[in-house]
């Protein structure tokens, strides 16, 4: 038998009250946007469930990329059957014969919305389980915490069955939450705390320093790369490169060494601001997690965040490496991190950047540049390219392949 449809239980967006419809067709796009490589699959969504008509489409790829749209708490495949009491009995049979183990328990759990079927809901279980005991004479019984549950679903156009429960990824659907500009260096954690901004339903953009030549196209392509294993989880997401060079350059020749990554910071910051404003984003997301390293200290971070009142997301800052890397894993960007290439802030890091800086010294350094004509060429000169899961700038990046 082959499965005909998976039914898609909600996640959190159940209790969002007048919001439920909104919730419920975002997350219904995004089911489709993710399933548009399977033409012959249809979506529909009501206020309880969602269902996927596979027509055909091969149950585990499709299970595969449900499995990573955020707002689904579970889902389950279904079978349909004529409803008939003989295809049914026939059904559950060959059902139960194919998941039998020694020794398992099993209850039937059938429910009717067509009620002018023949048999009522406990004729049906009677039926049906002797069905099952006549081609499994050792199976047993048993209502509670059988090991098989299969649910029988009798409605008007067909009998429905299902046995599996599949864990969602939980989470708000993607986009409804608003937008965010994401922070995306070629690290570890940025790609982290962008996946956990999408989980909790936040639409985002990626925005890369990128300082050539001190940075290579070996790192551009590291961001590219690991913007697109987020699109996974969030469909497209535009990719925007900044220009960085003059600011760098600017700064290491003019600021102390000491103060080099704090003003360098609060530049990046600023111009995702302005960014943000531009493109109607609300908050800025970035990688940053408490004590690893000079930046992030809590005067560090203070003396960064004071260029903007803009709400400053940083899923990770609470964790330790070692759960970011867990994380990084789980979602394959950690390879992709780990590669070699130094990105603009590792080139002209200082040996021995200030933990504690004092916002008043900041400012004085601040005043030998030109702060915000700095900005806007840098916001003027940004580059926006769409990040698809298989996109055209793959062949940009084949190219630089090439070249490396
Ligand atoms: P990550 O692993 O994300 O690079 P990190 O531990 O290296 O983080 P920092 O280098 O201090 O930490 O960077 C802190 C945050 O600043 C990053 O997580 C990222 O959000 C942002 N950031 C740093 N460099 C860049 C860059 N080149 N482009 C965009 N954002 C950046
Ligand atoms: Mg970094």
């Amino acid at each position: 038998m082959q499965y005909a449809e998976i039914m898609v239980r909600y996640g959190e967006l159940s209790t969002k009250g007048k919001n439920r419809m909104r919730f419920i067709n975002q997350l219904k796009r995004n089911i489709q946007h993710v399933l548009s490589r399977y033409p012959s699959v249809k979506v529909t969504a009501d206020r309880d469930r969602a269902h996927v008509y596979l027509h055909g489409a091969d149950y585990q790829a499709v299970a595969e990329a449900l499995k990573e749209v955020f707002g689904i708490q579970a889902f389950s495949p279904v079978y349909k059957v004529e409803k008939d009491v003989v295809v049914l009995k026939k059904a559950v049979q060959d059902i139960m014969q194919g998941l039998y183990r020694e020794g398992m328990t099993f209850k039937i759990a059938t429910k009717r919305s067509d009620h002018s079927f023949d048999l009522d809901t406990r004729e049906l279980n009677q039926t049906l389980g002797g069905a099952v005991v006549e081609v499994l004479p050792t199976i047993q019984a048993q209502m509670k915490k059988p090991d098989v549950t299969l649910k029988v679903e009798i409605r008007d156009d067909a009998a429905y069955l299902s046995h599996e429960e599949v864990k969602g990824a939980g989470g708000l659907p993607v986009g409804t939450s608003g937008r965010g500009m994401l922070m995306l260096s070629g690290g570890i954690d940025s790609p982290v705390a962008g996946y956990l901004a999408l989980k909790r339903g936040v639409e985002i953009e990626a925005v890369h320093f990128a300082s050539p030549p001190y940075t290579s196209p070996g790192a551009l392509k590291k961001a590219h790369d690991l913007t697109r294993k987020l699109t996974k989880f969030g469909g497209h997401i535009q990719f925007i490169e900044v220009p960085f060079t003059e600011i760098q350059e600017e700064i290491k020749e003019k600021a102390p060494e000491a103060y080099l990554m704090t003003l360098t910071r609060r530049f990046m910051m600023r111009i995702t601001d302005a960014i943000r404003e531009q493109r109607s984003g609300l908050i800025i997301v970035n990688g940053e997690s408490l004590g690893q390293v000079a930046s992030q200290t809590l005067e560090s971070m203070q003396a960064i965040n004071a260029v903007t009142n803009t709400p400053v997301i940083r899923p990770v800052v609470t964790m330790d490496k070692l759960e970011i890397i867990e994380l990084a894993q789980k979602i394959d960007t950690f390879d992709i991190s780990i590669q070699p290439f130094e990105d603009c802030c590792t080139i002209f890091a200082p040996d021995r950047p200030k933990t504690n800086p004092k916002l008043k010294h900041v400012e004085q350094y601040e005043a030998r540049l030109d702060v915000e004509g700095l900005v806007a060429r840098a916001v003027e000169g940004i580059k926006v390219t769409e990040i698809t899961p298989q996109g055209q700038e793959d062949q940009v990046d084949d190219l630089i392949n090439v070249l490396l």
